[in-house]
């Protein structure tokens, strides 16, 4: 990232809500699960498969958890309801992770035991190091319950990520790879984008001899084409690859057109400003689209 990309990062909070939402709407389905629903069916149409996020994180009352679950739950009789190629894709500071992890584990249960009775499937996210231990001890417990329609996330950021795989190798994990979206600190992240690529190719390295189930989530060009060598040994439904709503599109239908099954996260919902902001970060774009909303609100025409 540019260091103009870098100085922008930092005032986007500053940035208006209404501005946020505008830039970030190709990002996200729409506020109702009936967008998130059309948006999965066009996907389907196009040959792509979806994996859908119910907005929401970092709650602070056990109700709010209880709201989300039960919004994954809609989102899974949708599924079941139009035949959509989709899973679920959770962020566990949503289900409560931070209020009550007992609880939290309940509400997922619940989620994951609704997903099996549609033959679906719950990926955990992963979100900031403060929940990486309790995010991976609680798919542990689920594991370990006999639940296997559910999987993990890894990020190539964090230096502890080979370890973690060591410690759940035994379950021969679901595994989504991807850099690692939060701001860590050098003393448990990587900081330079080589290092994380490096990282990111050891990761695929290690998860494929321990037999796991990759999909792969990038829309870096050179991850892209390392990886693709990679899984070019697997047979077409032993992987996937992955890419965000918004994000690449024209690649991600290359990708299907050449025979690799390409999974789109679609998240929906009005709670969208957290994931907004994450995703205004990483477009390179972004500097020089903030500064032109921002000069237009200046001169009137925001
Ligand atoms: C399906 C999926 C699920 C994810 N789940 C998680 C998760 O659970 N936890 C987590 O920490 N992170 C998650 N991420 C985010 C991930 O960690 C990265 O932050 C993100 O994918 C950007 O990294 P990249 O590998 O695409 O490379 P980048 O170098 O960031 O992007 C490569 C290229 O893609 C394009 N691009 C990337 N982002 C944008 C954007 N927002 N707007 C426009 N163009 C863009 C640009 O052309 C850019 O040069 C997920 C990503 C995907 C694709």
């Amino acid at each position: 990232m540019r260091i103009l990309d870098h100085a922008v990062v930092r005032l986007l909070p500053l940035v208006p809500r209404a501005v946020v939402q505008r830039l970030s709407a190709p990002y996200i389905a729409g506020p109702e699960l009936a967008d998130a629903r059309s948006t999965v069916g066009a996907l389907n149409a196009a040959g792509q498969m979806a994996t859908i996020d119910v907005l929401g994180e970092e709650v602070t009352r056990v109700e709010e958890a209880e709201t989300i679950a039960a919004a994954y739950v809609d989102v899974l009789d949708a599924i079941g309801a139009d035949g959509l190629d989709a899973n679920v894709s959770v962020k566990l500071t949503g289900l409560g992770l931070k209020v009550d992890v007992d609880h939290c584990h309940h509400l997922l249960e619940r989620v994951v035991g609704e997903a099996a009775r549609r033959s679906t499937f719950v990926r955990i996210d992963m979100e900031d190091s403060t929940c990486t231990d309790d995010t991976l001890a609680l798919y542990r417990r689920l594991r370990e319950a006999g639940n296997d329609n559910v999987g993990i996330v890894l990020q190539a950021a964090l230096r502890r990520s080979l370890a973690d795989l060591a410690a759940v190798r035994d379950l021969r994990p679901s595994v989504r790879l991807c850099k690692g979206i939060y701001v860590e600190p050098p003393s448990i992240a990587f900081q330079e984008p080589d290092e994380i690529r490096r990282a990111f190719v050891a990761l695929l390295d290690a998860l494929l001899d321990a037999g796991c189930y990759p999909a792969v989530a990038t829309h870096d060009e050179w991850l892209l084409a390392e990886s693709l060598a990679r899984l070019a040994a697997l047979p077409a439904d032993g992987y996937e690859l992955q890419m965000l709503l918004g994000v690449r599109e024209a690649r991600a239908a290359e990708l299907v057109a050449a025979g690799h099954r390409l999974r789109v996260y679609v998240p929906f919902g009005r709670r969208w400003y957290e994931y907004s902001l994450r995703r205004l970060q990483e477009n390179p774009q972004m500097a020089s689209m903030v500064a032109r909303a921002t000069l237009a609100r200046l001169v009137g025409r925001g």
